[in-house]
């Protein structure tokens, strides 16, 4: 089959489903609705759940393979399931699942990833990969050089956050910047958003999801089940197929490419945020060359570079002005972080006469 996962094809991708499938009925009901209420391009359901504590629903196992493909056919779309290790590979092949998925916690892992490569060779089946739950492009990026060396040719990415010791908003931060870099590293392959996984909570699926289209995400996978308050796995975070439908009728849609548009207006503005960004190095410059003046006083009264109560000083009257700046208090400390690390470089260079070459 012509793959759904493809850049510059249908977009928003919509793959949806349960977070596991736990009967033939739940399955089966499930995809009834969804053909009711949504428009989808893939089902999906967990077989095998890497689940964090022993004594959690783990999967039906290979039983509800069956499940799966008999609802995909129902629904009329191609499914997908997750695999971790061979034998799940094996099973998902035979049972004719279309499109296959590496979770987040076997993406960690690169010879469980190789191990899969290795069963992959030779089939032509398209591959989803999860992030890895520790932030780490270069890991991502390996499981597709893996799966690439095996000869798969269609693969995307699914974001779904990154692990945190304590929840705080979402059950898995989403470190936007790291799909982001990946999109620059590897600009045709697509990234789908996973807001279930990000979120943990079905009341903040929308949020994540029109962030993921308004930051050109390919798609989105969500999860639905018939019941979410009895799921077996991941009940706060599922919709019914009916909320599904109200989800994806409301996003936002806008065009990616801003070449297209009658762009005078655009370009005006793009060129006073150019003349802004230029009055800004300048001024960083000027700052830079205030940094240099106090390195050689501080050289010359013998005392150090570093003077922490000073800097700490310094942090704390900013943030104070962050919200009359209508900046974030996390923006205004990067700035500020960034701009500490770059005058302290500058007074080390006038102390020692060391060379300009950047410190790390
Ligand atoms: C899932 O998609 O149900 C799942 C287990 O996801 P993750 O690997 O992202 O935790
Ligand atoms: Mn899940």
């Amino acid at each position: 089959m012509s793959s759904i996962i493809q850049k510059g094809g249908k977009r928003p991708i919509i793959i949806a489903g349960p977070c596991s499938a736990e009967t033939e009925e739940q399955m089966m009901e499930t995809a009834l609705q969804i053909k009711e209420f949504c428009n989808i391009d893939m089902l999906r359901a967990g077989i095998w759940k890497p689940r964090t504590r022993p004594d959690s629903f783990e999967g039906v196992g290979e039983v509800g393979l069956s499940w799966l493909v008999d609802a995909g056919k129902v629904l009329g779309v191609p499914t997908t399931t997750e695999v971790a290790n061979t034998k799940h590979v094996e099973q998902a092949l035979k049972a004719g699942v279309d499109i296959l998925w590496i979770g987040a916690r076997t993406t960690v892992n690169p010879f469980a990833v190789q191990d899969i490569a290795d069963a992959l060779k030779g089939v032509k089946i398209p591959v989803m990969v999860k992030n890895p739950v520790n932030p780490d492009l270069e890991l991502w990026i390996g499981a597709f050089e893996r799966l690439e060396k095996s000869g798969i040719t269609e693969l995307g990415a699914i974001h779904r956050g990154f692990s945190v010791y304590k929840h705080a908003k979402y059950r898995n931060v989403p470190n936007w910047e790291i799909p982001i870099a990946l999109h620059e590293r590897l600009p045709d392959l697509p990234i789908i958003n996973d807001p279930s996984h990000i979120t943990g909570n079905r009341n903040l699926l929308l949020e994540v999801s029109q962030k993921a289209m308004d930051l050109n995400f390919d798609g989105l996978i969500i999860e639905t089940h018939r019941n979410p308050d009895v799921a077996w796995s991941d009940a706060a975070q599922q919709l019914t197929p009916e909320n599904l439908g109200v989800l994806l009728d409301s996003l936002v849609l806008r065009s990616q490419n801003s070449e297209k548009l009658d762009s005078e207006h655009i370009s005006v503005i793009r060129e006073k945020i150019g003349d802004l960004d230029d009055r800004l190095f300048d001024i960083l410059t000027a700052r830079m060359q205030l940094s240099e003046e106090l390195g050689i006083f501080k050289k010359e009264h013998n005392i150090t570079i570093l003077q922490p109560e000073h800097w700490k000083k310094i942090i704390s009257a900013r943030l104070n002005r962050a919200s009359e700046y209508k900046l974030s208090d996390r923006f205004v400390r990067q700035v500020m972080d960034a701009i500490h690390q770059e005058s302290i470089r500058h007074q080390v260079r006038v102390m020692n006469h060391s060379s300009d070459k950047e410190e790390q």
